[in-house]
């Protein structure tokens, strides 16, 4: 009985240890899954958090979070305050102390990105703006894909060496497929180069330094406050006089404000999406931008 006893527990370590030896990544957000998973390949296991569809200030935490985060290697989290709405009870939830801050497999996705809107002044949390530090949406850059992936590589070989040499081969492979594509992307846009657009918030300010877009306003007054008669008053006549083109919105943004600034200015309204899984088509990170820059350059050649 006792010898019975002993082989099935022995049997069990050895099942949990090679179910371990896979480690366990969970990403706050689709973008970050996918490069993971890029880089990763068959020697991790992703588990996404939110979903492509939300808004990334605003996330829905299901209490399911937090056995996922318990049973963590590895957290990926976009850092500059994207999940601070959300994230931290929930870590304090799961007791992990391996994603804690700090703890070896936290990784802030950030990090080595040059973030676009950084304050130049004090920050006054009350009015209420959700990038008190800096522009939190990088990933819509695809260079900096090229940035979070070496990151992944090297977080992934610290924690599991054995492996190494493939996570380094899959960067490569990665980041090639990426100088390639941001090629194309470029060369898609270039004669669309200097085209304004008006924005619903502040999520494509790195798409457009990166393609060559002006990005001359936003519907909300500020990211995360909801538009107000007063803004949208100022912005229609600002938006005609400097021929916006384009009013770019996510595609879980609410319609009635865009649908009307883009009636009242003549500009075309475009659904795109931010993130990987806001639409349906969208399900890896080149897919992202194959398709956002085939939507751009297919309403610039109407409009002209
Ligand atoms: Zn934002």
């Amino acid at each position: 009985m006792k010898a019975k006893l002993f082989i099935s527990l022995a049997l069990g370590l050895t099942h949990a240890a090679v179910a371990a030896a896979k480690l366990n990544v969970v990403a706050t957000f689709p973008d970050f899954g996918v490069i993971a998973q890029a880089v990763g390949g068959d020697n991790i296991k992703i588990t996404t958090l939110a979903r492509g569809t939300e808004d990334p200030h605003f996330v829905d935490a299901r209490p399911s979070f937090i056995r996922v985060l318990n049973q963590a290697d590895v957290l990926l989290e976009g850092g500059a305050e994207l999940e601070v709405g959300w994230l931290p009870p929930l870590l304090t939830g799961a007791r992990n102390a391996k994603i804690l801050i700090d703890g070896p497999g936290r990784v802030v996705m950030s990090r080595g990105i040059r973030l676009l809107g950084l304050p130049t002044g004090p920050i006054d949390r009350s009015m209420g703006d959700v990038h008190p530090a800096g522009n939190p949406h990088y990933w819509l850059d695809p260079a900096n894909g090229k940035i979070m992936a070496g990151q992944l590589a090297e977080v992934f070989s610290r924690l599991d060496a054995a492996n190494a040499d493939a996570y380094r081969a899959n960067l490569k492979k990665f980041s090639d497929r990426l100088d390639q594509k941001i090629a194309d992307w470029t060369k898609a846009l270039e004669p669309y180069r200097g085209v304004k657009v008006v924005t619903y918030h502040k999520s494509y300010e790195y798409f457009a330094e990166r393609f060559g877009l002006s990005v001359v306003g936003q519907i909300e007054p500020k990211p995360g406050i909801e538009p107000s008669p007063t803004h949208i008053t100022a912005l229609i006549p600002r938006m005609k006089l400097e021929g916006v083109k384009l009013l770019l919105i996510e595609p879980n943004r609410p319609r009635r404000t865009p649908d009307y600034v883009a009636k009242a200015t003549g500009a075309r309204l475009l659904l795109l999406p931010d993130k990987v899984g806001a639409h349906e088509k969208v399900t890896d990170y080149i897919g992202l931008f194959d398709y956002d820059v085939a939507q751009i350059v297919a309403a610039l050649k109407e409009s002209k």
